[in-house]
């Protein structure tokens, strides 16, 4: 089989959370440059159609949806103004994520639940939306959910962070079980350090150099290194892949 046929996302319909900025938006123009068309549902709206007329400006097909993945009606709406302009959504990434860096010991309970509530909660009501969708229209799918190398191996600071994607990682294992038999996988990409809003706070100043120092290819990623893993992941390339992780990190996860 052809590599141009078996990793065709051509006549795929992709939401990505969090889709205006950052690695979604990088994994967004990917498979937008690959014929998909895609959904970039983010809580900053206005971003969020920046982006989407950047591709659309490079020919792509983009839309932006304002959605905050904490609100079931929220997500059910976006889902449905994606089916009724793009279509069914095949793929969901699920990418919206937050960080939030201080101590264990002063971690206050509300900033906890804050990132639990956008990591876990609403990575885990977003991919139900989806599935439940998929199964109700006998549609296979692909649920690509965005970790972390911290999910297996904590920096200090970001107890919750970590945790969620540890959270998030036994979520895609637990929901590729139970949804292999509706032909829908569930799979996972580790990112290791990409120099985003989110990862600002440790990376400005000498954080940036001090990462790419401690990765063994010598740099931090871009947003093309993640072009393979996800396309791989949307496409049928994956056909027999469910319940996987791929970690994308230049060498970090296993040391200098
Ligand atoms: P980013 O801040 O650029 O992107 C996160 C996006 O999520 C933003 O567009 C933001 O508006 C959106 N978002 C935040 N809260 C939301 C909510 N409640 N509902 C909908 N959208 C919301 O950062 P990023 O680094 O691109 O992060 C994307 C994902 O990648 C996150 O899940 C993050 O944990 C993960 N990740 C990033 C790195 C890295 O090095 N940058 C490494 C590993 C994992």
């Amino acid at each position: 089989m052809l590599a141009s046929e078996l990793f065709d996302v051509s006549s795929e319909v992709v939401l990505v959370t969090g889709g205006g900025s950052g690695i979604g938006l990088a994994m967004a123009q990917t498979l937008a440059s690959n014929g998909a068309r895609v959904v970039l549902a983010d809580v900053a709206l206005e971003r969020a159609e920046a982006s989407a007329a950047a591709i659309r400006s490079e020919g792509g097909a983009a839309l932006a949806i304002g959605l905050d993945v904490r609100s079931e009606e929220m997500i059910g709406s976006a889902f449905d103004r994606a089916e009724a302009e793009l279509g069914a959504v095949g793929v969901l990434i699920n990418n919206a994520g937050i960080a939030h860096r201080d101590k264990a010991a002063a971690l206050s309970p509300k900033a906890w639940r804050s990132v639990m509530e956008v990591n876990v909660d609403g990575a885990f009501a977003v991919a139900q939306e989806a599935a439940r969708r998929m199964i109700r229209d006998r549609r296979a799918g692909s649920i690509i959910n965005i970790s972390s190398i911290l999910a297996d191996r904590p920096i200090r600071q970001v107890a919750a962070y970590s945790a969620s994607k540890a959270a998030l990682s036994q979520l895609t294992r637990s929901l590729a079980l139970e949804w292999a038999k509706h032909e829908i996988r569930v799979n996972e990409i580790r990112p290791g350090w990409f120099e985003t809003g989110l990862t600002d706070p440790f990376l400005k100043g000498p954080g940036a150099k001090i990462m790419a120092a401690q990765t063994p290819m010598g740099r931090l990623g871009i947003g093309l290194d993640l072009a393979g893993a996800v396309l791989l992941l949307a496409s049928d390339a994956s056909r027999y892949m469910t319940g996987s992780t791929i970690t994308v990190d230049g060498g970090h996860s296993i040391g200098k």
